[in-house]
């Protein structure tokens, strides 16, 4: 059997071994700290729970729905967007619900790019971005941000990675791996520059928007700039804001001309979403999500707390950075006293996180995920999930391992 070079292409996942070795590891008896978690492990908002029960008693619910998904949820999610992101979308606009915002993203994408079209993805970025605009024959290109900047990438350094082959800009705030979301000055000016460009689209994935625990909330180019919705992507689901990343529903809300391109190429590999669950969702209240979410937010807050005391406390403020939303933070390998185990020299740029992230679980039974596969060297990306004292546990292992 012959396996397509175009998968050959994709890079395999350096986090899905550290996690096979997590599991291993504790199948063995060691107490492991699992800090790789890219999902919320709270139960589901309860009114979307009750809702599905109730749906499993209604026969429609078990057919297929159309490729775009149920009008009515559609609609909901419009509303949603329009209320929550302070903007109207006129009557150009519509929604296309998918397996989850993986693959409305990819969709995204599909229905953008040419073969040899240049994407800009900003690093640290999802570790899917790359692979995607690969598996499409686009080629991507990196600019790259860091802690200095807080992560925000220069609006200098994307206007230069623009060409005449750009057909997209992926932005993704509130961020994963950083934990940051883009400010709105970062934004404005971003907005600034995507007007002299007036061919390229952008896609903003806005999955973890829900997420935030220190003001200001997220905020988009878009709001000062409206007349750019023309040419957005505004990909978001219910995976992080609704803890249900199994149920696989994610959506684009666009222009219907690209909603339209979505939704052919759709019917022709998946169809439309989870009926069932789709039609739990026609009732959502989205203002019980604020208060689903109130509680989650607040243990979020409290764990980047505990990152930021005990780094003082062992003297590694300088590693810190205040995380905001999302629920991640990365761990700078690279200014910490255990690098100079790993280095070959002074001048040895090398990455070694997959390695340094072996032996911390190895010899400290924290798990992390290696920034390899975000695009930064010498870093790790922990969750911010976990109970709190078990997380301060895991911390200060953390912290004795950098100081090694
Ligand atoms: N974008 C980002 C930045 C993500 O972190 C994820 C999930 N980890 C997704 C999109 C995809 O979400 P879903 O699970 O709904 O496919």
């Amino acid at each position: 059997m012959i396996i397509s070079s175009r998968v050959k292409t994709i890079t395999e996942s350096v986090t899905l071994k550290l996690n096979a070795r997590a599991v291993e590891l504790a199948e063995s008896g060691k107490k492991v700290y699992n800090l790789t978690a890219g999902q919320l492990p709270f139960k589901p908002y309860s009114g979307l729970v009750e809702a599905i029960k109730e749906e499993t008693e209604n026969l429609k619910s078990y057919q297929y729905s159309p490729v775009p998904g149920f009008q009515e949820v559609r609609k909901n999610f419009i509303s949603n967007v329009e209320k929550t992101r302070k903007i109207n979308l006129k009557e150009g606009f519509d929604c296309v619900l998918s397996n989850g915002g993986k693959q409305s993203i990819y969709n995204a994408l599909a229905a953008l790019i040419n073969p040899g079209d240049e994407v800009i993805l900003m690093a640290p970025y999802w570790v899917s971005y790359p692979e995607m605009v690969k598996l499409l024959d686009g080629i991507p290109i990196i600019v790259n941000s860091t802690i200095f900047e807080n992560f925000e990438p220069s609006i200098d350094d994307i206007r230069r990675a623009i060409s005449e082959r750009t057909s997209t800009i992926v932005i993704n705030s509130p961020s994963n791996p950083s934990g940051i979301h883009l400010s709105e000055k970062w934004m404005n000016d971003f907005g600034a520059l995507m007007l002299e460009h007036p061919n390229i689209s952008i896609i903003s994935d806005e999955i973890y928007f829900d997420l935030h625990y220190y003001d200001p909330a997220p905020t988009y180019f878009y709001q000062k700039y409206p007349e750019l919705l023309d040419r957005t992507i505004i990909c978001d689901g219910i995976s992080k804001s609704l803890a249900s990343t199994g149920l696989r529903i994610g959506y684009v809300v666009a222009p219907k001309k690209l909603c339209d391109a979505v939704s052919k190429f759709q019917g022709h590999t998946t169809s439309g979403p989870n009926s069932l669950i789709q039609r739990a969702l026609i009732g959502l209240n989205f203002q019980e999500i604020e208060s689903y979410l109130k509680p989650i937010n607040h243990h979020l807050r409290e764990n980047a707390e505990v990152i930021r005391d005990i780094f003082r406390k062992a003297e590694l403020s300088h590693l810190w950075y205040q995380s905001v939303s999302a629920f991640y933070f990365l761990v700078d390998f690279s200014r910490s006293p255990v690098m100079k185990k790993y280095k070959k020299g002074e001048n040895d740029d090398q990455d070694y996180a997959e390695e340094i992230c072996n032996d911390l679980l190895n010899n400290h039974g924290v798990a992390t995920v290696p920034s390899t596969d975000f695009g930064l060297p010498n870093s790790a990306r922990i969750s911010l999930v976990l109970e709190k004292e078990p997380f301060q546990k895991a911390i200060s292992e953390l912290v004795k391992f950098l100081l090694n």
